[in-house]
């Protein structure tokens, strides 16, 4: 069998029990050394085969899985953060599904969530924002046109932007260009969850400066929105005057 795991944003203990019992388990684990913390593997068994997949191509990656099925091992291709975002696996699914090998995908603390959790913010405030945009701008990938920074901007929602720490000029550019005030506020953080761990607050109009200043030029989330500074309704659900399947409204609502 071949879990597709996902490592978490970085600290060692953020991966789910379930991807820590597997690489407990695994006789050969596949992992993108770039940003997978390699503490991770101190989970693994001494004899573990352990590639990374930094200096490696798709089909060298098959090439591992595929021979390992044939010996009945335990694989793991260990993916940063989630392995639904940014993660190249569908790639890798569908060649294994021609191989007719057998699969599963595990999931993972995404960096989006390391980095709320960095600031202590909450993407979805009543009042204030109700949706989450989850994309990046146009590198060496490109982003289809009708998803440009430009046209989620008109949103005015919550942004978690990946892969775009290296282009902030262009990214506050954009952002500003689809319609966020300058002043709006925004984030960068930098390895959320590891050790040299950078949150940094700023607006928009100077993500750039803020970058330059802190020396951050990868392995960071960008957040941009009204939820990182404003003010918000109270909840519905935990309000005193509102009833719900679990809870009777109190006659003063207080
Ligand atoms: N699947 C991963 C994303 C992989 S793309 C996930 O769900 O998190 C790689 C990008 O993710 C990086 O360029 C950066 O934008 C972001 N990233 C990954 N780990 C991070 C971390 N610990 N802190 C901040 N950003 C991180």
């Amino acid at each position: 069998m071949i879990y597709f795991v996902g490592a978490g944003p970085g600290a060692k203990d953020l991966i789910t029990v379930r991807g820590m019992k597997l690489i407990s388990q695994a006789d050969c684990i596949i992992y993108a050394g770039s940003l997978v913390n390699s503490e991770l593997l101190e989970y693994a068994k001494p004899d573990c085969s352990v590639y990374d997949s930094a200096g490696m191509t798709l089909e060298e990656v098959i090439d591992v899985m595929v021979s390992a099925e044939k010996q009945a091992l335990v694989t793991i291709r260990l993916h940063t953060g989630d392995p639904s975002l940014y993660g190249a696996i569908q790639e890798q699914i569908d060649i294994l599904k021609e191989h007719e090998l057998d699969f599963q995908v595990v999931p993972g603390v995404s960096a989006f969530s390391a980095a709320a959790a960095a600031l202590s913010v909450e993407y979805t405030l009543p009042g204030v924002s109700q949706s989450l945009i989850i994309s990046r701008t146009a590198g060496r990938t490109a982003v289809p046109e009708k998803e440009a920074i430009q046209s989620l901007s008109t949103h005015q929602t919550s942004m978690a932007l990946f892969l775009s720490a290296g282009l902030l000029d262009k990214l506050s550019a954009e952002l500003i260009e689809g319609g966020y005030a300058p002043e709006t506020a925004a984030a960068i953080v930098y390895k959320a969850s590891w050790p040299d761990e950078l949150v940094v607050r700023t607006t928009v109009a100077d993500l750039v400066q803020a970058g330059e200043e802190n020396n951050i030029g990868s392995t960071a989330m960008v957040l941009v929105g009204d939820f990182l500074d404003s003010a918000y309704e109270r909840s519905q659900l935990y309000h005193p005057s509102f009833s719900h399947g679990f809870r009777k409204a109190t006659e003063t609502g207080k």
